[in-house]
């Protein structure tokens, strides 16, 4: 099965539906990394935070399949974002990872207290011109947060991973995106299990219609809207499950269905508000 690929404003391609690993532990990371591979997710999402570089890392060297096949995505984590720390922080990653690059590098939040999110994205400049990660990109960031980062280095972020979903999709964020040509990540692409999606009739009707589950009617609908996707199981047969994607096709009428599922009034949300996180 092939993924489809999204092009960043690196020069660089993004397989557009990976493997996410927040709340998998260092313990069980390699298993889990280990079968996602074995499933055919080439693209895996980590951050320092998660504390199981090394358990994906261990994957990697064990799977034996070439670098150049695979999209590893690490993230800086808030308590490293000033002075020459994110220099530090990306050396730590790799060793973990036991990886020469990495694909994509983000800041994980603004964190808009400390005001260290700028000095932050001039240091993964340099990382990315050092050639330690292919693409750079930011993580929770706002268009006040997009905005000023662009004003103060000129560099535009090439993904901005958000949490998105039918119940949260944060238009604002995304029209931002969409003017500036900087990709869009979901996380917490199904609610992360805490919101009723999988319910609600817009999603099982489609589902239904389809003969696919709920959870692959929702990443079919992030996949249609263009972003990019990395749901997270720990079950063999929910891995399984997530990636086979690609043998149906929604309706305008069912993603406009899934689209109207928002609030708009922010309760969707699931996770902290970026501007809450500091
Ligand atoms: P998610 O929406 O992918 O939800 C994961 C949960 O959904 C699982 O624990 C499981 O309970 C359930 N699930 C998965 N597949 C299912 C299926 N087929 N059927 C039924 N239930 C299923 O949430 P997530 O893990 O938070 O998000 C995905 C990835 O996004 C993470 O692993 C991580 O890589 C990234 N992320 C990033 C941030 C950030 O701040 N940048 C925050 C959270 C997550």
């Amino acid at each position: 099965m092939t993924v489809p690929t999204i092009d960043l404003n690196s020069g660089h391609s993004i397989p557009q539906l990976g493997f996410g690993v927040f709340l998998v532990p260092a313990d069980e990371a390699e298993q889990a990394v280990s079968e996602a591979l074995e499933v055919g997710y080439r693209h895996i999402d980590t951050a320092a935070i998660y504390k199981n570089e090394e358990g994906v890392g261990a994957a990697i060297a064990k799977s034996g399949i070439p670098r150049d096949e695979l999209f590893i995505t690490t993230k800086l984590w808030n308590d490293r974002q000033s002075g020459e720390q994110p220099h530090e922080a990306i050396r730590e990653s790799l060793d973990k990872l036991g990886l020469d690059y990495v694909d994509l590098y983000l800041t994980h939040w603004p964190t808009p207290e400390k005001n260290t999110y700028v000095n932050a994205w001039t240091k993964l400049i340099e990382i990315r011109d050092a050639g330690l990660s292919r693409s750079i990109g930011v993580s929770n960031h706002l268009p006040e947060h997009l905005d000023r980062l662009v004003a103060e280095t000129g560099v535009v972020p090439a993904v901005d991973q958000i949490e998105l979903h039918p119940a949260y999709q944060q238009r604002d964020v995304l029209a931002w995106a969409e003017k500036n040509g900087t990709k869009i990540e979901s996380w917490g692409p199904l609610g992360q299990g805490k919101y009723p999606l999988f319910e609600n009739p817009a999603v099982a009707d489609a589902a239904a219609a389809h003969g696919v589950t709920p959870a692959q009617a929702v990443i079919r609908w992030h996949l249609q809207k263009g972003f990019i996707v990395f749901p997270k199981s720990s079950r063999k047969e929910r891995m399984e499950q997530n990636f086979d994607v690609f043998g149906f096709e929604l309706t305008d009428a069912e993603i406009a269905a899934i689209d109207g599922l928002d609030p708009l009034d922010g309760s969707g949300r699931v996770g902290t508000h970026p501007l809450d996180f500091n």
